[in-house]
C-alpha cells in the first residue's frame, strides 16, 4: 500500500501527541478533534482499511478495540465513548491506513452523519 503520514508518525519522523504505545500500535491525539477527547488507535503494521485486513489479522483487530477500551478509561470517557472506523474514500476515510476513531467528551447523536 501507499505510505501515508500514519507511518511517518509511528516511525516518529513526523511529530504527534502519542498518548499509547506498544508493539503492535500506537495511539495519538487526532489534530483536528471532532470532541473533547478524540485519539486514533493505529496498528503499526500497514493495513490500508478495514477491508483489506483478513484472517491472519484478527488478534490485531481485538487487540485494537482492547487499546481502544483502554485509551477511553485512560481519558476518563470510559463508560461512554464511540469507536468509529471509516472503511473508504466515500463515507470519509481520508487516511488510507487502518484506524479506529476514539471519541468522547460530548454528547452524539444516532444515526451519525
Ligand atoms: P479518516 O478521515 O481517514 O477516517 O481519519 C483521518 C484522521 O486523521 C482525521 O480525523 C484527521 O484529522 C487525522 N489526521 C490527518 N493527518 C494527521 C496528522 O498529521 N496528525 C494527526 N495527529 N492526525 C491527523
Amino acid at each position: 500500500m501507499t505510505e501515508t503520514i500514519f507511518a511517518k508518525i509511528i516511525r516518529r519522523e513526523i511529530p504527534a501527541d502519542v498518548v499509547y504505545e506498544d508493539d503492535r500500535c500506537l495511539a495519538f491525539r487526532d489534530v483536528n478533534p471532532q470532541a473533547p477527547v478524540h485519539i486514533l488507535v493505529v496498528p503499526k503494521q500497514p493495513i490500508a482499511r478495514l477491508i483489506d485486513a483478513g484472517e491472519n489479522d484478527e488478534a490485531l483487530l481485538g487487540h485494537l478495540l482492547l487499546v481502544a477500551n483502554q485509551v477511553a478509561a485512560d481519558h476518563g470517557i470510559g463508560e461512554a465513548f464511540r469507536v468509529v472506523v471509516n472503511n473508504g474514500a466515500g463515507v470519509g476515510q481520508s487516511v488510507f491506513h487502518l484506524h479506529l476513531h476514539i471519541l468522547g467528551g460530548r454528547s452524539f447523536t444516532w444515526p451519525p452523519g
